[in-house]
Formats: structure tokens, C-alpha cells, sequence
């Protein structure tokens, strides 16, 4: 039996209707930005396998890495025991993290980076007597995984409405998103902070943290705000004395062109999320970064202070390796600098579309590019991301639209040409509309 045969028989894919959906793509293998169909077709692989291969496929330095790696210790529990990768991991990323970051829990993905800091916060405050902090804020559009508490906290991105039952409540700002000119963002910016402050009147004293995607809101359809605005919650919330936490696990690891939102908005979380670029798309790994206050609010004698939370694979070897071979490629082929040429890119190509009819809300942060296409049903339903996704594909490009938002989020060795290639089509996608 071929593996499509396979597939359609047995496996059940994510975030897919299995029923209309067309039949899966197999793929032999990938280098660089292609892959490599079974069937022969390549694609260019411009949001880089859901936004986690940083690097390119089949590094050379990281897939050494792993298989040395895989010769001398390739799991080991880690309750009670640590190891080299791990130790090495948790200073490098230390040293990379905004200042005060220091302290950091090792999980499997971006999912459960988010509970563990949901855990944290809450436990935070219970640990200091304030078992009332238990409530939540989080962001209109904001995504944040789709396990239990991670789909509470990202209540407001609309995915998961089925799950309603499961969910804990969480209270919902307004995201100033940048697309309507500095007047009207400085006017929703204000209006968010004014929202936060009716907020902390009504329930300041039972608030744990509030919880955001730093910058670049990514499955609301790449939504972007400003540093500023993010630096007028931080201070606010510090003067209020509550917690803030980054999910930075789509825009760590240079995707908004500085090495994390965070810097690049000079704005220090208490807690950090980060996973995807963590192990550049090699294994599935996460971290959740805590300051040192929140580490020691942890400590004492009994177990009940302790984080009660863990899995099997909680700081894996291969992953932990993966991980430093990343850091090591963005040393070797100085990877921050080339960002800003990715950006230049990203422009050019997005102004060859600016006009059209069809284009609207043209945005870049980064390496991170997208725009609205105008229709009658926006949103993530609209159909119009279904027929530019067959499009793409049946031109070679992995371009997966966010509903009716266009976006383009490339592995970091992605050359002028491969981007212009994929601007080209992309305008005649839109022109095939
Ligand atoms: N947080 C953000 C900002 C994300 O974009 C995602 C995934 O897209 C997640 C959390 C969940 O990560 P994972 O799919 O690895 O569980």
C-alpha cells in the first residue's frame, strides 16, 4: 500500500476536516527551504513548517548534532538527575533573554510552555498568601496552543468555542493592531490601556498576570502592534504588581528580526514562553524562563510550594543538543544580521502588491510579512484562504493562509529570488481570484 493509502486509512490529522480537505501531501525529504514530494513536486517552504524550521530543513550542524548526541545519552529522567545539554541549554538561552529572565522549565511544546506559566502564576501568588489572584487577562485574537489552559488564555482568538465547557474564564483586552495609521493605533492603544484600567478597578486584586504574544499576534493573522504600546502595559502592570507573561514561542528566536519580541520592544516579561524556533523545527521542545523572584517564591520545606509539573520527556537530550546546535548556527552564519536583509525583502516583495484591489492592511515585522485580501467573509472561514491554498501549492509553494490573511514567514536562509519567486505567484494567485 502507498503511503497516501496508508494515511487516509489511519491517521487523523490536526486542525484538518478530514472530509473535504484534499488528501495530504507525502514528503520524502527536505534541505534548505524545498521539499521534496514523493511524487516528485517540490515546494518552497515559505512558513517554515509552521513557523519552526528557522534555520532551513536538514541542517547539516544540528543534524550532526543529534546524532552525536543520540550515541551518548538520548533521555533521561529528569526528576532527580540532570545532564550537559540541559545545564549548557538553560546559560545559553539565559544569556540570550532579556536581562532578569534566569530561570528556565524545560517542556515539550508551545502549548505546554503556556500552561506551565499559567501554573506558575497562579502558584506564584498562592505561595505568597494571595490564593484570591487566580483570574486571567489575555488579548482579543491572541492564540496560545490548544491544550486545556492554553485554550483558556487564548479564549479570544475564537478557535475553540466547542471546547467552551473545558475552559476557565479569562478577560479579554482589545489588540491595537498597527494597519490603520499612528492616529487611530495611538487612539486604540488607548483605548486597550483604558479597558485595562476599568479592569484592575473591578477585579486588580484577583488578577495573576496577563498573558500576550509580544509584537506579532500569529494565528489571529499575523496582527501587529507597537513597541510602545507594549511598554505602557509593562509599566503599568508592574506599578500594579501583576505579572506579566510573554508567549513569545512563534516570535522568538529572530522571527521579528531582534533575537526576541521582548528586546526588540525593551520590554521584560516575569515569564517567558518559547518553543518552535527553540530547537529550529528539529524536535518538538519548549521552555517556560521565570525571574528569579518567581523561582524563589517556589522554595521552603514543604513539596506543596514546589511546581507540581512534568512530563516523561521533560528536558530531552536530542532536543536540548538540537537546541544549542541552533544557537551555534546563529553564531556560525551570523544569523541576527541577515534579518534586516529578510525584512528589506519582505518589503519589496509586498510592494509589488500594494494596489491591487484585493490588498489591504500591508504589514511587516521582521521576517514576518502578511496582508488582508478583501472579501466579503473575513475571517478564518473565509473560503478565500482555501482556493489561494491550492493555488500556492499547485505553483510549489508552501504558503498556508491564515483564513483571508496572506502571510510569509520564511526559514532564515531564504535568498532574494526564492522571495521574489513567491511574490510573483502570490500576485497571481490574487489576480486568479
Ligand atoms: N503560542 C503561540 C503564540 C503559538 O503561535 C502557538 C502555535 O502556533 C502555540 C503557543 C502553541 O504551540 P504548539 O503548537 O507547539 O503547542
Amino acid at each position: 500500500m502507498n503511503i497516501l493509502d496508508l494515511d487516509c486509512r489511519h491517521v487523523w490529522h490536526p486542525f484538518t476536516q478530514a472530509q473535504t480537505a484534499p488528501d495530504p501531501i507525502p514528503i520524502a525529504s527536505a534541505q534548505g527551504i524545498r521539499l521534496y514530494a514523493e511524487d516528485g513536486r517540490e515546494f518552497l517552504d515559505l512558513i517554515s513548517s509552521w513557523w519552526v524550521n528557522i534555520h532551513g530543513h536538514a541542517h547539516p550542524t544540528i543534524a550532526a548534532a543529534i546524532a552525536r548526541q543520540a550515541h551518548t545519552l538520548e533521555q533521561v529522567i529528569f526528576a532527580g538527575f540532570t545532564h550537559q545539554p540541559a545545564a549548557q541549554l538553560a546559560y545559553e538561552l539565559v544569556q540570550r533573554l532579556p536581562v532578569g529572565l534566569t530561570r528556565v522549565f524545560f517542556s515539550d511544546d508551545g502549548s505546554t510552555a503556556v500552561e506551565v506559566a499559567l501554573k506558575m502564576a497562579l502558584q506564584y501568588w498562592r505561595n505568597h498568601g494571595e490564593t484570591q489572584r487566580t483570574r486571567f487577562l489575555a488579548f482579543e485574537g491572541g492564540y496560545h496552543g490548544d491544550t486545556v489552559g492554553a485554550m483558556s488564555a487564548g479564549k479570544g482568538c475564537g478557535f475553540f468555542d466547542t471546547y467552551g465547557s473545558l475552559l476557565f474564564e479569562v478577560g479579554l483586552l482589545p489588540f491595537p493592531a498597527t494597519w490603520d495609521g499612528d492616529t487611530a493605533v495611538a487612539a486604540k492603544e488607548k483605548a486597550a490601556l483604558a479597558q485595562l484600567e476599568r479592569y484592575l478597578a473591578e477585579h486588580g486584586d484577583t488578577l495573576a498576570a496577563v498573558i500576550m504574544e509580544p509584537l506579532v499576534q500569529g494565528s489571529a493573522g499575523m496582527r501587529m502592534c507597537r513597541p510602545e504600546f507594549l511598554q505602557a502595559l509593562a509599566a503599568r502592570l508592574r506599578k500594579a504588581g501583576i505579572l506579566l507573561i510573554f508567549d513569545e514561542v512563534m516570535t522568538g528566536f529572530g522571527r521579528t528580526g531582534d533575537m526576541f519580541a521582548s528586546l526588540k520592544a525593551q520590554v521584560t516579561p516575569d515569564i517567558i514562553c518559547l518553543s518552535k524556533g527553540l530547537t529550529a523545527g528539529f524536535l518538538p521542545m519548549s521552555v517556560t524562563v521565570a525571574s528569579e523572584a518567581i523561582y524563589a517564591a517556589f522554595l521552603g520545606e514543604s513539596f506543596d510550594r514546589a511546581l507540581v509539573h512534568g512530563h516523561s520527556f521533560t528536558a530531552n537530550s536530542l532536543g536540548c543538543a538540537a537546541a544549542l546546535a541552533s544557537l551555534q548556527v546563529f553564531a556560525d552564519e551570523q544569523t541576527l544580521a541577515k534579518l534586516p536583509q529578510i525584512e528589506r525583502w519582505q518589503r519589496q516583495g509586498l510592494a509589488t502588491l500594494v494596489g491591487h484591489p484585493l490588498v489591504q492592511r500591508v504589514r511587516v515585522t521582521g521576517t514576518i510579512a502578511a496582508f488582508d485580501v478583501v472579501t466579503e467573509d473575513a475571517g478564518y472561514t473565509s473560503a478565500i484562504g482555501a482556493q489561494l491554498k491550492a493555488f500556492f501549492h499547485e505553483r510549489g509553494l508552501l504558503l498556508r493562509p491564515l483564513g483571508n490573511v496572506v502571510y510569509v514567514l520564511p526559514p532564515y536562509c531564504v535568498t532574494e529570488a526564492e522571495l521574489k519567486q513567491a511574490y510573483d505567484v502570490i500576485l497571481e494567485g490574487l489576480n486568479s481570484l
